[in-house]
């Protein structure tokens, strides 16, 4: 049954115009972009999905807050702001402000990481993971069974597998786990939640072994408004007090910005205890990376309007939109069969390509091949997470093969209306119905070492 779309709990009042190119146009443009769609020019764009990271449209609150921001090296009260939010909001007591996520676990990272120790998440977000390996650790993802099939509709896919963190926390021997690292919501399976009990349960292993546990926070908002939905008990509870309550398990904190905080750059470490020894040595890293800990790499106006985001990102009106769009999108694509990580996450839809492309091998790129397709159809960028993504075995040089061939559509956070995400539906339904003429997928014809996606070039094999 079709889901009604959550109209805009918001009006328009400044409007950036975009173009649609004919579909000539387009065929040249992606085969000048060597069929990589990160080579691509925005203004070649029609409807932009590539990330909903920084993408984000500011409101009235946040711009006037640009104009206010205070740009003293030391001590702003741009900062004051923040901390107050930001405490407010997680509840831990030292906020440090970064210029993004990455950041941030650049800062934390090294100070619970060295060589041979292990870091344990639900799943690695990529930079996540880098910085695990940065800091000398090594990553090993224990997210349940459920998140890998994506056809399979199980509430809370993002969970972690606790059964098994705990094996392999016996296995490793406590004494060699860094950090667990819960991410939510779960990015890397989709945008899935993770319930409180998951949160909870994880909490108590960690206790017990006495492991450091770190939220990966990016989607703390969304996540907490799919707990008020689905799971029991927390019906009636605000989402700023299930946001609270998520922080409550962990030690410390990571946050990219740019997703719920609702701005275009920003990020914060979290120190639950403020009398923690990790206080002055965060401290320390942020001054040498990315600049005084009164600012952190993100200048006052910034400050000031993510501690407005911050609230914003929590209204429960907005988030009800926000996630409608997903249910909407989600709805019409079930109606038409396009199977993509269900039941929908938070932050946008993944398509399922090795469904849509079943007669196309992994090593000729399927979740590509409809990231492009979706361009010469209806100028949409989106891209693929899939084994085009996963790369190269470091060791045989050979191409790996992915678990998942997703092609993700993430949705910029209140940029886009219902008659944009009906002409991306449009699209996927007109893919699906000539998918099986395609016969051939697309083959690298030069590749960086590290993280290829972003620069390689790729040509149609015919
Ligand atoms: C985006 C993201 C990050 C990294 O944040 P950046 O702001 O892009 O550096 C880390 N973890 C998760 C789960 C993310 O979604």
């Amino acid at each position: 049954m079709s889901i009604k779309y959550v109209a805009e709990p918001f009006r328009i009042r400044s409007v950036e115009p975009i173009r649609i190119l004919s579909r000539e146009e387009r065929e040249a443009k992606i085969k000048q972009a060597k069929f990589n769609v990160f080579q691509l020019k925005s203004e070649d764009v029609y409807i932009d999905l590539l990330t909903d990271s920084g993408t984000n449209a500011m409101s009235v609150g946040q711009w006037a807050g640009i104009m206010s921001g205070d740009e003293a090296y030391a001590g702003a009260s741009s900062y004051t702001k923040l901390e107050a939010a930001a405490r407010d909001i997680f509840g831990y007591d030292y906020v440090q402000p970064v210029h993004q996520g990455r950041a941030a676990e650049k800062v934390l990272f090294p100070l619970l990481l060295c060589e041979g120790k292990f870091a344990i998440s639900n799943m690695f977000f990529d930079t996540t993971r880098a910085h695990v390996e940065l800091a000398g650790g090594r990553a090993i993802d224990c997210v349940v069974e459920e998140a890998r099939n994506p056809g399979v509709r199980a509430k809370f896919k993002g969970n972690m597998d606790i059964t098994r963190l705990e094996a392999l926390i016996n296995e490793l021997g406590a004494e060699n786990v860094g950090v667990v690292v819960m991410t939510i919501t779960n990015n890397s399976a989709g945008g899935q939640p993770v319930s409180m009990q998951n949160m909870r349960d994880v909490a108590l292993i960690c206790k017990k072994y006495n492991i450091h546990l770190n939220l990966d926070a990016a989607r703390y908002a969304e996540n907490a408004y799919f707990i008020k939905r689905d799971e029991a008990g927390y019906e009636d509870k605000s989402i700023k007090d299930i946001v609270a309550e998520q922080f409550t398990y962990a030690d410390t904190c990571t946050i990219s910005s740019k997703k719920d905080g609702i701005v275009n750059m920003g990020g914060i470490v979290g120190v639950k205890d403020g009398s923690s020894e990790l206080v002055p040595k965060v401290k320390a890293n942020c001054i040498s990376y990315e600049g005084f800990y009164s600012y952190g790499g993100l200048s006052g106006r910034e400050m000031e309007a993510l501690a407005i985001g911050l609230y914003e990102g929590i209204e429960e009106d907005y988030l009800r939109y926000r996630i409608g769009q997903m249910e909407y999108m989600a709805s019409k694509l079930d109606e038409n069969g396009v199977i993509y990580q269900a039941p929908v996450g938070g932050h946008g839809i993944f398509v399922d390509a090795k469904a849509m492309f079943p007669h196309i091998p992994y090593h000729e790129f399927p979740a590509q091949i409809l990231a492009l397709e979706l361009y010469k159809e209806a100028g949409i960028r989106c891209c693929d997470i899939g084994s085009f993504m996963l790369g190269n075995d470091p060791d045989s040089g050979k191409q790996l093969e992915s678990e998942f061939e997703f092609t993700r559509l993430a949705i910029p956070r209140r940029v886009y209306t219902q008659a944009h995400l009906d002409v991306v539906v449009d699209a996927l339904v007109a893919i699906k119905d000539y998918a099986s003429s395609i016969k051939r997928g697309y083959r690298i014809t030069w590749e960086p070492e590290i993280l290829r996606h972003f620069q390689a070039h790729l040509e149609p094999i015919v």
